[in-house]
């Protein structure tokens, strides 16, 4: 059997209270080295074989998964954040369902859910912006061109930018073409929820020279929208006159 477990953020207290379950009790546990905090495999049992991703391909990392399956060992797949984003894991979880070894997926706490919480910010403000649009630069991986920056740009919603951090001269300018205000504000939230975790705060147009200045190019969450300001509605969910299935409100 294969738990494919979100590690979270960095700080190792939030993974779930289920994945540090698997962990624990895992003979196997193959973690993304670039990004899962190694700390997290204090975790594991005494024995545990461990393995780092960062050095295997797909193929090496079911190989490990094979074997410990012929001795009915139990393995741990440690990736970062929450497995569902950018995670790679359809294509190992399409391997295992062909050669028939049972998986199973846990949640954990993404990143960009991490970096909100650093800054003590809502994603989803009443009269700003009600969605939240997850995306990247292209990269080696390619983007398809109906999601281009500029397109997604044009709904002024809140974005949350993963993978770009090496690209923000281009990002700017994509974020300007397709509507944003060059004042609009930024934040930069490198290595959320670490010991070293750094926050910048900018515009759309200085992005590239903060991120330069900064000298920041991996593991950090670029957030872009007015969620960032301090204009905004408050919740009818909250509001006195407002009566809903479990409160009366003020007639
Ligand atoms: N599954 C992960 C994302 C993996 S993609 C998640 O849910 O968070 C890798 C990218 O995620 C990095 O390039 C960076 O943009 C972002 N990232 C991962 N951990 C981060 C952290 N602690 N702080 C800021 N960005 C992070």
């Amino acid at each position: 059997m294969v738990h494919f477990v979100g590690a979270g953020p960095g700080a190792t207290d939030l993974i779930t209270m289920r994945g540090h379950k698997l962990l624990s009790e895992a003979d196997v546990i193959i973690y993304a080295g670039s990004l899962v905090n190694k700390e997290l495999l204090n975790y594991a049992k005494e024995g545990a074989e461990i393995h780092n991703s960062a050095h295997m391909t797909l193929e090496e990392v079911i190989e490990v998964v094979k074997n410990a399956e012929k001795e009915n060992k139990v393995t741990v797949r440690l990736h970062t954040g929450d497995p569902s984003i950018y995670g790679a894991i359809r294509e190992q979880m399409d391997i295992l369902k062909a050669v028939n070894i049972p998986y199973d997926v846990v949640p954990g706490v993404s990143s960009f859910c991490g970096a909100a919480a650093s800054l003590n910010a809502e994603y989803t403000l009443p009269n700003v912006s009600q969605s939240v649009i997850i995306t990247r630069m292209e990269g080696r991986t390619p983007v398809p061109e109906r999601e281009s920056i500029r397109s997604f740009a044009a709904h002024k919603a809140t974005m949350v930018l993963f993978l770009s951090s090496g690209l923000t001269e281009e990002l700017s300018k994509e974020l300007i073409a397709g509507g944003y205000d060059k004042e609009t504000p930024v934040a930069v939230v490198y290595k959320a929820t670490w010991p070293d975790e750094k926050i910048l705060r900018c515009t759309v147009e200085n992005l590239p020279q903060t991120m330069k200045e900064n000298n920041i190019n991996k593991t950090a969450l670029i957030l872009v929208g007015n969620f960032l300001g301090d204009d905004y509605g408050r919740s009818e969910l909250y509001n006195p006159e407002f009566t809903h299935e479990f409160r009366k409100g003020i007639e």
